[in-house]
């Protein structure tokens, strides 16, 4: 189906697009993002974006709050847990073999926990600065030894004189404006300023599911493969060093397919590149999109049995299956007890009237647990058995 986009392609502004999903949620109270959009494709460009309705200082605004990235035991880019330690370490040691100056600016905008300037700092670079919009993740970032500052790629810092080196590590992805976030890190940018971006590749989405629609979730609204990557780079003057592609672990043992990219400034840069297509890659994003809907029909499925065995349910998991879930009527208007949570961001909100609880506070309650993530199900099961709970556990796969 064509239609004209809410938001305009983030690559060349193209509004006549062509829809290739519709996907819902079911979001807590005064969350600021949208309960809904349409991923759509550009003709002209070939890029896959979420034609969503929040602008960028919506985004902004959820970042700054919401942000599940402050919880240093749960989130990812903190560098805590040893399947993002060794991610981390990884891209350190890349960017050492590519940035061998360690006394050149690093800026890391989107910072999180400060987790890869850590890595870096350990091996001997000292010019770091991370930059991140929760104040929360800048005091975590602070507390490894790295200075940090709130800001964003819209709200840069003033006081460090030109970037010699940005670090953009599952950012762009997430950024309504692109050209605005690109423009405004040329501008502070050194003339030999180079930035190294890692992505999810949107190309190989279907390689690795283990969640339905995954990807399609409240915060991913930019969906790239290396070729619609170099389209933004190339029509704001960077020319490209080198890219590649690796498998890193995003929670644990589930391999999560990423693109990374290094450019350097143009400094004479006079006009825009002619956009590359990717032909390719709207029949590998309609792979990703049927895959997930089987899996997805299976999970309502197995959904529908357990309602019907259970007037009462705990529902423990509020990430994007279950924001996705909550939109089948059957869970809907299902007898949820509690919702429940482990990172102290979710707990406390609301879905309709019911509270997200802390895992002690259901202590009281003897329903059954149904556990509504896939990614993150082996760890639940297992805090629930050392917290020593009597209820009924159920999956739903
Ligand atoms: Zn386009």
């Amino acid at each position: 189906m064509k239609k004209t986009s809410f938001r305009k392609c983030p690559i060349c502004e193209n509004q006549d697009v062509e829809v290739l999903h519709r996907q819902h949620f079911v979001l807590p109270q005064g969350h600021p993002l949208s309960a809904g959009y349409d991923v759509v494709i550009c003709p002209e460009c070939d890029f896959i974006y979420a034609d969503s309705p929040p602008a960028q200082q919506d985004y902004d605004a959820f970042y700054a709050s919401f942000s599940k990235y402050e919880d240093k035991g749960t989130s990812t880019g903190g560098g805590i847990s040893y399947w993002d330690v060794r991610r981390l370490e990884q891209t350190a040691e890349y960017l050492t073999r590519v940035w061998t100056d360690r006394t050149k600016s690093i800026i890391d905008v989107g910072c999180a926990n400060g987790g890869l300037l850590h890595q870096l700092r350990k091996l001997g670079y000292e010019n770091l600065c991370g930059i991140d919009p929760s104040a929360r993740c800048v005091e975590n970032t602070k507390a490894t030894g790295v200075s940090a500052v709130v800001g964003s790629l819209f709200h840069l810092p003033d006081n460090i004189a030109s970037f010699d080196r940005v670090i953009l590590s599952h950012v762009l992805e997430h950024v309504a404006d692109l050209q605005g976030a690109i423009r405004s890190l040329s501008l502070r940018m050194a003339t030999d300023g180079e930035i190294y971006i890692e992505l999810p590749d949107a190309s190989r989405y279907a390689d690795t599911i283990f969640s339905p629609f995954q990807e399609f979730n409240t915060e991913h609204i930019n969906h790239f493969s290396a070729i619609t990557c170099a389209n933004l780079m190339k029509s704001h003057g960077f020319v490209l060093s080198e890219q590649g592609e690796h498998l890193i672990e995003s929670s644990p043992d589930k391999p999560y397919p990423v693109i990374y990219s290094l450019w350097l400034k143009d400094s004479y840069f006079k006009q825009a590149a002619n956009l590359q297509r990717d032909g390719e890659l709207q029949s590998k994003i309609n792979a990703y999109i049927a895959d997930s809907q089987e899996m997805l029909n299976v999970i309502e499925r197995n959904l529908a049995n357990i309602l019907q065995c259970h007037s009462k349910i705990i529902l423990w998991g509020t990430g994007q299956l279950m924001m996705k879930l909550l939109t089948d009527p059957a869970l809907g208007n299902a007898g949820i007890v509690a919702f429940v949570d482990g990172n102290p961001i979710n707990q406390g909100k609301y879905f309709g009237k019911i509270p997200v609880r802390t895992p002690e506070e259901i202590r009281c309650y003897d329903s059954p647990i149904l556990i509504t993530t896939l990614l993150h199900q082996q760890e639940i099961s297992e805090t629930i058995r050392q917290m020593g709970l009597s209820n009924d556990v159920l999956l739903l796969l």
